[in-house]
Parts: structure tokens; C-alpha cells; sequence
């Protein structure tokens, strides 16, 4: 049975870090080949487990290092189905085109929401689990989820590429986050306050 992974929120460090590739015992020849990773099983049950928090959580993708793994593979829900949720490891873009604007949300920021510009049109080479290689290309909002999710990968979050318009947006809300509300720290430097 697949687990419930607690998932990062943003100011936690380990979103900023760049993620390492999963580790492989025997590099493919042809960018078609298979590759044999070192923990396979261990990839194959934190993959599970991510695909079962990401609907849990009502995600359409989620990132290893949301849970706290510095890995480089991402899950994403394609179609809403859990059945047919996709693994990404050690992902590489190999073309994009096609700009559009979109405006994204992250679990690991909950209510934040920040317009960013994407490309429309992705063709992205990974493995699954198994090891074995596959190349994608799509067009519309999947590519976006990719995209999103290699950001992560590369310690980038939403928030760092905000406009001072979603800066206004959002600022509230980021300072929950933050532990920034002044309210609060108003009431706990006051006693008097507290007891009444
Ligand atoms: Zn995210």
C-alpha cells in the first residue's frame, strides 16, 4: 500500500537545492536503451508514493524534492487517473517552443498563485521506474506540469520568477509562510495579551 509522504513547504531549504540524477550501475549506449538504476525498488515504491500523494493532495504533479528527496524525477497525473500517472527520472528537454502565459500554483506554496510564461510545446526524454527510456511531445498543459516540475528539480520555485504585480498578489499569504505576520509575534511579546 502506497504512503502518504509529508510534502515541503516553501521556506524549507531543501526546495532550493539543485537535485543530483538518480543513480545508474550501467549508462545506456543509445538515448533508447535502458538503464539499470542502483535502489530500482526503492525508486519503483517512492514513485508509487509520490503518485499516491500527489491525488491525495489534489496535485497534477509532484516533485522528489517536495518530499524532501534531493533526486532528480518528478511524477505528473495526465489525465486525472491515477492508473495512468506518469514517472519522469533523470528528465531532459530536448526541444520547446511555442510561448504562452500561464498562472501556476505549487503544493509546496498552498494559495500562492504566480502568472509565469511557458512553452506550450515540449519534447522531453526520461525513465520510468523500470528503467527503460521514453520520449514524449505534447502540446498545451502538460508540457506546463513538466516544465514546473524541472524547476523544482533545479531548486526553482514559483516565487522566484514573481512580478511585483504577483509580489502584491501574493504577499499576504507569503508571509504566513515566511512566519512573517505581525499580528502573531505582537501577541506572543505580550503577555497580558495572551491571558486575556
Ligand atoms: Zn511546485
Amino acid at each position: 500500500m502506497p504512503k502518504i509522504l509529508t510534502i515541503l513547504r516553501h521556506p524549507n531549504p531543501v526546495l532550493k537545492r539543485k537535485c543530483v540524477p538518480v543513480p545508474v550501475r550501467y549508462e545506456q549506449k543509445l538515448p533508447t536503451d535502458p538503464v539499470d538504476f542502483v535502489d530500482k525498488d526503492q525508486i519503483k515504491e517512492l514513485a508509487d508514493d509520490m503518485i499516491h500523494t500527489m491525488f491525495i493532495m489534489g496535485g497534477v504533479g509532484l516533485s522528489a524534492p517536495q518530499i524532501g528527496q534531493s533526486l532528480r524525477m518528478f511524477v505528473c497525473s495526465h489525465d486525472g487517473d491515477q492508473r495512468n500517472a506518469l514517472v519522469f527520472i533523470n528528465p531532459t528537454i530536448l526541444d520547446q517552443s511555442n510561448p504562452i502565459d500561464t498562472e501556476e500554483g505549487c503544493l509546496s506554496l498552498p494559495d500562492v498563485r504566480v502568472n509565469m510564461r511557458r512553452s506550450s510545446y515540449v519534447k522531453i526524454h526520461a525513465y520510468r521506474p523500470d528503467g527503460s527510456a521514453f520520449e514524449m511531445s505534447e502540446a498545451g498543459f502538460r508540457p506546463v506540469i513538466w516544465q514546473h516540475e524541472i524547476d523544482h528539480l533545479d531548486g526553482r520555485l514559483i516565487v522566484d520568477q514573481m512580478s511585483e504585480a504577483d509580489k502584491i498578489r501574493n504577499r499576504h499569504t507569503l508571509n504566513l509562510l515566511l512566519g512573517k505576520r505581525r499580528s502573531n509575534r505582537r501577541t506572543i511579546r505580550n503577555p497580558k495579551k495572551v491571558a486575556s
